[in-house]
């Protein structure tokens, strides 16, 4: 055994297996994996999935880290043995709810690049004449998916990876992870110790023990999970190839099927969620020979088994030959957990991945430690993203279970999580309740997405009505609110952001390295910054006030807050010259935004709030109805206003205040409904769809953020490189020209049959009239007055290339 390793990988199942085979490919040596079973049939979930791949999934990333995967076993082999059947798949709906959302995974299709197609009932009977002759609807098929041998490809990948220097260590189990002062340092195993400063965890259902060895919860609850062989089916007699069906997939009895031979494979989550303790699972020694199998259930597969028959007719008779209850990873959002822990520096994970996408993770995490960052934006899977609640047991064990149950239900992008609830409330609760705020989860905060106390507002403002799936989780109200908010003043509960104060005699020089924007400002000034990778694609969106000469307060958003905080964190000097600091639960804030927001502001408050004295992008400490607070003069709607910040248990007097203040001139409670659509018509970036690290300011209209001149910072020679190659696309903005449509985000955009990009946001502008979409195109489509479409279900949509913003190109309100 080795006794010490430029990195550790713990598991040898797929993911360990891809890690490894891309981080030998990128270079690196002097790796040694340890895997507590045999090699290969580890005994992990690797060793008995059917090996489905469904590319297709409403997340861009997810989808391409399964192109990846796909591009990537296509191309492997072993001993001359193809490791993927590109057999195509096949999605089938029986109801009218699941073929409308066919057509809608069929826009998914266009946007993130697959190749696919809605195929009629008798199309879909053609690709497989199991196929009951009546009650499909029709079928969604997609070209290249199909399906892999996963533990050829595990072995495939392993042998090349040893080729190329990597030592494998079967029956060699990890029983402690060493860490000293917040960094790896080893890792124990009971035939020695192994010095490493960096261990990757593919543990897979074991992640949640291994993580605790290292002093970090690792998100994820081990699922039961039913899958079945039958015996040979009559239809089949005589089929020797192992795989001609397309794969199949009857979402709306969360099943699926694959072609064997002459038998068919049944995987189904149509039980009861069987949630299996990490702590129970037996490793190798003395445990059963598959660990990560449990004994089958037959009283949790007859509800499965009776809709495979009515689906697939010659499976009628025929017996089960193999059943098992296979155990893998569930997460609370259903996304895997990639990433540097950032609590333990050097601790990596790569946990809850399939098949799917292990080809694409290996690739994704294996840059992201060779180079800083990943190609794709991995914010979705990013293990840190959690805040502190969602890492207890509790949460997990809730979320995880009904992640299961969901696995494949229509989801609509608004749709919210019904437990756990009412985790994190403002002081401003109260008085939104009683205004009947319709509330909405991020983070664990529960904000208000419109208010029903507003509904009179509609008398008084016209707002066109939605029907269909977008008017879903949507009322008219949203519009009136941002119909008053433009045309008198608004109350938003901001306390979901993200605050983090940065402070120290390194501060000034840490945050000038960190952000594209000029940091070194006067005390009280706001700046509104990137912060980009090194590849220049923008990590983080938000604002740094200095509040004193080393002192700065970051805001972001509540819902990006701990991955702000992490790349934040993992770029702060280790001489402690700059002090990180998470202060999002000692503030509370609110948003004063409106023509009327000064007026307001007046009544309440002594000190100076003109134009002059309070310009627009300062900060200032107020004094508001006696309590003390700091102020910004910003607004993410588009007016005049301020955010104001005050210590948390003076909220409820401050909202007080400011309420019985703005009730002479129209003030309204604003929901976080009418503040996306307020955000978009005056043209804001949403960070996680509009930008990301995918994008560079540049391209995303975000030059006049980034100063090229003030000296080094992170993602400047990229920039560079990038200003002297050229933008070849643009992020722009799309009118509707239909004034009654509207689309949710994230359809293709096409000119013909060519597909130009996808829409990165959307909603209704209620000032301008139009529904707006943004999304980036070819500098060739980019320019004002180019006619476009939107697919949307099955419907197109002209749309047309807009000067942006569409509402106060010149920030006059802003600034008045
Ligand atoms: P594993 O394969 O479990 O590998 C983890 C490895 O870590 C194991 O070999 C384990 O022995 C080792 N290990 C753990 N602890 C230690 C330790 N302390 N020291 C050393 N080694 C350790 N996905 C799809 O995409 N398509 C499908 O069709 C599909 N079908 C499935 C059907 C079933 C029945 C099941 C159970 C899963 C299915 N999956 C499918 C999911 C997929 O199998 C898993 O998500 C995937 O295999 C996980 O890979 P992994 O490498 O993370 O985990």
């Amino acid at each position: 055994m080795e006794t010490q390793a430029r990195l550790v990988v713990i598991g040898a199942g797929i993911v360990g297996t891809s890690a490894v085979y891309h981080l030998t490919g990128m270079g690196w040596r002097d790796i040694v994996v340890l895997e507590q079973g045999p090699l290969f049939e580890t005994g992990g979930s690797t060793s008995h999935a059917p090996g489905l791949v469904f590319q297709t999934n409403p997340s861009k990333t997810v989808t391409e880290l399964a192109k990846e995967t796909v591009k990537l076993y296509s191309h492997l082999t072993l001993n001359g043995q193809p490791c993927f059947a590109p057999v195509g798949s096949m999605e089938v709906a029986t109801t009218q709810a699941r073929w409308q959302d066919l057509k809608r995974r069929l826009g998914f299709a266009m946007s993130w690049g697959l190749r696919a197609e809605l195929l009629t009932p008798e199309e879909a009977r053609e690709r497989n004449p199991l196929l009951a002759a009546a009650g499909v609807h029709g079928a969604y098929f997609v070209d290249d998916d199909g399906i892999a041998n996963a533990v050829r490809a595990a072995e495939a990948m392993a042998r090349a990876a040893e080729a190329r220097g990597a030592a494998f260590r079967p029956w060699s189990e990890v029983t402690g992870i060493e860490v000293a002062n917040g960094r790896v340092r080893g890792v124990a195993t009971r035939e020695g110790r192994i010095a490493t400063d960096r261990v990757l965890i593919c543990a897979g259902i074991w992640g949640p023990r291994v993580g605790r060895m290292a002093g970090i919860t690792v998100p994820l609850c081990p699922m039961q999970h039913q899958y079945a062989r039958t015996a040979p089916i009559r239809e089949l007699a005589g089929e020797t190839r192992e795989v001609v069906h397309p794969i199949l997939r009857h979402q709306d009895k969360s099943m699926y099927f694959r072609q064997t031979g002459d038998c068919y494979g049944i995987g189904s989550y149509r039980h009861e969620p069987l949630p299996v303790d990490p702590d129970a699972i037996p490793g190798h020694r003395g445990g059963p020979e598959m660990p990560s199998v449990m004994s089958f259930t037959p009283e949790h597969f007859a509800a499965a088994h009776a809709a495979a028959v009515e689906l697939l007719p010659p499976l009628r008779g025929v017996p089960l030959a193999y059943a098992i209850n296979g155990i893998f990873s569930f997460t609370p959002d259903g996304f895997p957990l990639i990433g540097e822990s950032m609590d333990v520096r050097g601790l990596w994970i790569a946990e809850a991945v399939w098949i799917t996408h292990a080809g694409g993770v290996g690739k994704a995490v294996a840059e992201w430690m060779a180079e800083g960052t990943p190609t794709l934006d991995l914010h979705e899977c990013d293990v840190n993203r959690f805040p502190p609640h969602a890492r207890t047991r509790s949460y997990i064990l809730a979320r995880a279970v009904q992640q299961y149950r969901e696995v494949y239900d229509v989801i609509h992008p608004l749709q919210q999580m019904e437990a756990p609830r009412r985790l994190r409330v403002s002081p401003f609760y109260r008085r939104l309740e009683e205004q009947g705020a319709v509330f909405v989860e991020a983070a664990g905060w529960e904000r208000p997405q419109w208010l029903q106390a507003n509904e009179p507002l509609l008398d008084r403002y016209a707002v066109p009505d939605r029907m269909g799936w977008e008017g879903r989780h949507w009322s008219p109200i949203q519009g009136a609110e941002h119909l008053a908010t433009r045309e008198a003043v608004a109350l938003f509960d901001l306390t979901a952001f993200t605050k983090i104060e940065i402070s120290g005699p390194g501060a000034l020089s840490f945050l000038q390295r960190l952000c594209a924007n000029q940091i070194d400002q006067p005390v009280g000034k706001v700046v509104y910054t990137a912060l980009l990778s090194d590849r220049g694609g923008i990590v983080c969106d938000l604002t740094v006030t200095r509040l004193g000469v080393d002192r700065f307060l970051v805001l972001t958003g509540g819902g990006v807050g701990m991955h702000d905080l992490a790349w934040i964190r993992s770029h702060a000097p280790s001489d402690g010259s700059a002090r990180v600091v998470d202060v999002t639960s000692m503030y509370c804030a609110l948003g004063l935004w409106g023509p009327k927001a000064r007026d307001v502001l007046r009544r309440v408050c002594d000190d100076g709030v003109s134009n002059e004295g309070f310009p627009y992008f300062s900060a200032r400490a107020l004094a508001i109805a006696t309590l003390p607070a700091l102020a910004l003069r910003v607004s993410y709607v588009g007016e005049l206003g301020w955010e104001i910040y005050v210590h948390s248990e003076y909220g409820l007097r401050l909202w007080d205040a400011l309420w019985d203040a703005g009730r002479f001139v129209g003030m309204i409670a604003l929901g976080a409904g009418a503040f996306d659509s307020l955000r978009l018509e005056k043209g804001y970036r949403l960070w996680g769809v509009d930008i990301q690290p995918e994008y560079d300011p540049f391209e995303a209209g975000l030059g006049f953020a980034v100063k090229l001149t003030k000296g080094d910072f992170l993602g400047r020679d990229a920039l560079l490189r990038i200003r002297q190659r050229g933008m070849t696309r643009k992020l722009c903005c799309l009118t509707l020209d239909d004034p009654a449509a509207v689309v949710m985000g994230k359809e293709p955009i096409l000119d013909g049959p060519r597909v130009l990009g996808y829409v990165t946001s959307a909603n209704f502008g209620y000032v301008v009239g139009t529904g707006i979409a943004y999304g980036y195109l070819p500098l060739s489509h980019a320019g004002p007055g180019v006619k476009v479409d939107i697919q949307y279900f099955d419907r197109r949509y002209r749309a047309t290339v807009s000067e942006e913003p569409l509402y106060d190109p010149k920030g006059l309100r802003l600034r008045s």
